[in-house]
């Protein structure tokens, strides 16, 4: 992209406050800043004091990226003090507070906007935050979506709303087939919710529905290549502008980097790579399920078990939130030490990008979040998939039938149906049965690793000189010079 014109570009990027947002807009605001545009990332303190080295590096680098503080009103939301992400709420009944208290932001952050000379010149705004479709309108500036999950969820979830299926269809678990889609594919609703349905959510689901219909143009962490057919229909089927600019954590290109993502890390990574060193090629299972999801002590229990028994290397990353006495008692009392020649527990956050890069990561156990996804695409890393929620049973079709690079743990009923006393979803045998068929050295698994190979090789040229991502970027940064706020484009210098 041509430097020097880019240069008098000035994006305002407001991620939603959660993980899975945060680190693919951080991304973003990298791939805008290495072609000459100023970025300004909206975030809040806590967020920024577990951005730390990731805001440290940027500065390092001398790239024009700045992070814009403002205060979160926690208080005055009615949310305990310092909880700013959607990972720190103390349960889940709190979500629709947070997302509420999100819109507090507005004001604070058109003061901000209003004090820039000159004026920023496009914002790209997270889907959950519809509020800042008034700031942009009011400050006359053109306003880009940025998606989160797969393209592949986002036309499904378009398609049932445009045929009023989420209308029509009351039981949750009647299997549905998704109207117009190139190949047959049944979700059960439990498994396809559409954008914000619950109850009490009414009011949020209108903002969205409202700030997605006027956006110019939509942003997407995913790579022409890896869901194309998706990709062409959701185009046609908004008529908006879409580009595709991932694989984003392809951006983190050296170690540190790669480790700085989205918080600070529970164990120095060095360490991590001493203890993967001495492993084969592709022998061990990295088993992570996100930022969000808490599994419950007696599912987190089986999983270490099935683990145990499957007799394969393993990483596994549990969540402090996962850390109940119950769990913590049963990691020290046997299970650490029985496992200790062959497994690594981290307990926090885990440096996931540095693992999963890693030549002795054979597999992957993932709750199929987006961005965990596309990162296992990148390294090449086939996966056990096993979701939760939200976007994940449909990552999971995706992975496993489409792409052919998974195996499905089974689980059908997504995690917020399951009560506390429920048997746990997938139990030790299963656990044991899918990790030896996903490292499986027979014809089938070497089929699935030559097939996750071949589309890291396809997520790598994406991101190339010439490559869809790179050319989708060069082209949204063409648009934004020829559609954004022209106030900003006289007067800079
Ligand atoms: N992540 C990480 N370390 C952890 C847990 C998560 O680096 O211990 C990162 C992971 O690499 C991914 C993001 O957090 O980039 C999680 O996003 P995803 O869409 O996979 O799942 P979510 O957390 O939104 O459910």
């Amino acid at each position: 992209m041509d430097g020097l014109r880019s240069r008098k570009l000035h994006f305002i990027l407001i991620p939603m406050i959660a993980q899975g947002h945060i680190i693919p807009m951080v991304d973003t605001a990298r791939s805008l800043a290495e072609r000459g545009a100023r970025v300004s990332l909206v975030t809040t303190p806590v967020n920024a004091a577990r951005l730390k080295a990731v805001i440290d590096r940027m500065k390092e680098s001398g790239l024009p990226i700045h992070f814009v503080e403002l205060q979160f009103p926690c208080a005055e939301a009615g949310l305990p003090e310092g909880c700013e992400n959607i990972d720190l709420l103390p349960s889940k009944e709190y979500a629709r507070t947070l997302f509420e208290a999100t819109r507090l932001l507005r004001e604070p952050l058109t003061q901000y906007l209003q004090a820039q000379r000159p004026r920023p010149t496009c914002m790209i705004a997270d889907l959950c935050c519809p509020w800042t479709a008034d700031v942009a309108r009011e400050l006359q500036m053109p306003r880009l979506i940025f998606h989160g999950p797969s393209c592949f969820y986002i036309l499904c979830t378009h398609l049932m709303e445009q045929h009023g299926i989420y209308d029509r269809i009351t039981d949750d678990f009647e299997p549905i087939l998704v109207p117009e889609l190139p190949q047959p594919f049944e979700f059960t609703k439990a498994q396809l919710p559409g954008c914000f349905l619950a109850p009490g959510w009414e009011k949020l689901r209108s903002e969205v529905l409202e700030a997605e219909s006027t956006a110019e143009g939509v942003v997407m962490n995913t790579f022409d290549d890896l869901e194309p057919s998706y990709i062409e229909l959701y185009r046609k089927l908004t008529g908006k502008k879409i580009w595709a600019v991932g694989p984003l954590c392809l951006y983190d290109k050296d170690l540190d980097s790669k480790a700085a993502r989205g918080n600070k890390s529970a164990i120095d990574y060095h360490r991590v790579l001493g203890w993967l060193e001495s492993r084969k090629p592709k022998s061990v299972l990295y088993a992570s399920f996100g930022s969000l999801v808490r599994t419950h002590p007696r599912q987190l229990i089986e999983i270490g078990c099935g683990l145990e028994a499957s007799n394969q290397p393993f990483i596994w990353v549990i969540k402090d939130a996962e850390r109940t006495p119950e769990v913590d008692r049963w990691l020290s009392e046997g299970f650490e030490e029985r496992v200790s020649a062959r497994g690594l527990v981290i307990k926090g956050w885990a440096p996931q990008v540095v693992i999963l890069s890693h030549p002795a990561i054979g597999g992957f156990m993932t709750h199929c979040g987006w961005n965990s996804l596309m990162e296992a695409v990148s390294a090449g890393v086939p996966m056990i998939t096993w979701p939760y929620f939200g976007d994940q049973f449909v990552n999971e079709k995706l992975v496993v039938d489409v792409l052919g690079i998974g195996v499905a743990i089974g689980v059908k009923v997504p995690f917020p149906y399951l009560k506390e006393d429920s048997p746990p979803a997938a139990n030790r045998d299963d656990i044991e049965k899918a990790v030896s068929r996903l490292m499986d050295e027979g014809e089938e698994g070497d089929e699935r690793r030559k097939r996750a190979k071949e589309l890291a090789g396809k997520a790598v040229r994406a991101m190339e000189g010439g490559g869809s991502s790179t050319e989708n970027i060069a082209r949204l940064i063409q648009y934004t010079l020829e559609h954004g706020n022209s106030d900003t484009q006289e007067k800079e210098p």
